[in-house]
């Protein structure tokens, strides 16, 4: 990096530091704050190697008060101030076996005392595989798991080394919240022009925490979700269906003016599997005629992208991660011209999460 772009990045990063303390301040001044306790599960051996009870305890304040910066002073548009914070440690045993670390992690998945927390964080620091996920336990609590190991701690630091600016596990630790909170992984949504065979472009997501980390900003979709789930500190059961609106509504322009009998195809786009790329998958799944005002009117739209197994259309079982759709390419043609957008799961949620019912998209002629 040239010495200049260097200075340049400096300064950026001091003006951006500046306006991170003053919407930090916005943040908690206007907003409501809603705050998430975390049960902290770390094991007994690993937590000696951390320098016991005490510095750990103190370590972990300061790590989820960072992780609490990064989600609220990033770009959002958030009606509350998120806090999250380490509200007691349960000190496990492997018994000098790493390969207790599982029978733990199950430990952790069951009841939980949802009166004194309302999640589960779970320290692995000894672990055989580097990793870190989020799943659900039996009081529907999220269970935030950090696998890490030996060598990767040797390496990197511990897993309090790393403070902002420079990334570090709190800012993953923002992606699992995410997941927490009810959030999809936005990087499923990323297909290469090559994984397209249909109209051979790219097809990009929004930059956001939930496509990586180290975007440092909440898209639209998380925002509304957020916002939605606020209250809820574990999930209603069903959420999934709940985030979907009742239609979709597909309307057809040509010159300004809606237009019947246009042939309008649904493509979905698949995760990657063991037999394919993340891709659009090249047969389409739905094939519709505009009607007399020129729409076409989809019903029940979370059936349109949580396929049933016997759906027609659906790429064969082993070649269908999640049987899943995470997206369609929506293709109309008119006098020969083929026209496309890209209907993602997430964007019909966000008109079910501000309010509305139809998600309404728009294709054009000119
Ligand atoms: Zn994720």
């Amino acid at each position: 990096m040239s010495k200049n772009i260097s200075l340049f990045l400096f300064i950026v990063y001091c003006l951006c530091a500046k306006i991170s303390v003053a919407s930090h301040l916005d943040n908690v001044l206007k907003k409501d704050t809603i705050t998430y306790r975390a049960q902290v599960w770390v094991e007994k051996e690993d937590l000696v190697r951390y320098g016991g009870e005490e510095i750990f305890k103190k370590n972990l304040e300061e790590m989820f008060a960072h992780t609490t910066s990064f989600w609220n002073d990033t770009p959002n548009k958030f009606n509350y101030y998120f806090r999250f914070v380490p509200s007691g440690l349960k000190i496990y045993d492997n018994q000098g076996d790493q390969d207790n670390y599982d029978k733990n992690i199950k430990e952790a998945s069951g009841i939980l005392d949802t009166i004194k927390f309302d999640f589960v964080v779970f320290f692995a620091l000894n672990a055989k595989n580097n990793g870190m996920w989020c799943s659900s336990g039996k009081s529907r609590q999220a269970v935030v798991a950090c696998f890490k190991t030996f060598e990767e701690q040797r390496k990197n630091g511990d897993i309090f080394s790393k403070r902002p600016p420079e990334h570090g596990v709190y800012g993953d630790l923002g992606h699992e919240f995410g997941h927490f909170r009810g959030a999809t992984d936005i990087y499923q949504y990323m297909i290469k022009a090559k994984d397209n065979p249909i109209n051979h472009i790219d097809l990009t997501p929004p930059q956001s925490i939930m496509r990586y980390a180290q975007d440092r900003v909440w898209d639209e979709y998380c925002s509304a979700l957020f916002n939605y789930t606020a209250q809820q500190k574990q999930m209603e059961k069903d959420l999934n269906r709940k985030v979907f609106p009742d239609k979709l509504r597909i309307k057809v322009l040509v010159k300004g003016k809606t237009k019947k009998n246009v042939t309008v195809k649904f493509y979905g786009t698949r995760a990657g599997g063991e037999k394919n790329n993340r891709d659009v998958y090249p047969k389409a799944f739905r094939t519709f005629s505009t009607d007399k005002v020129g729409h076409v009117d989809i019903p029940n739209v979370y059936k349109l992208y949580h396929v049933d197994h016997d759906d027609i259309g659906i790429p064969p079982k082993d070649e269908f991660p999640y049987r899943y759709w995470f997206s369609f390419l929506v293709e109309a043609e008119y006098k020969g011209e083929k026209k496309y957008i890209w209907i993602p799961d997430w964007q019909t949620q966000i008109t079910k999460l501000k309010g509305g019912n139809i998600h309404e998209a728009v294709i054009e002629f000119k």
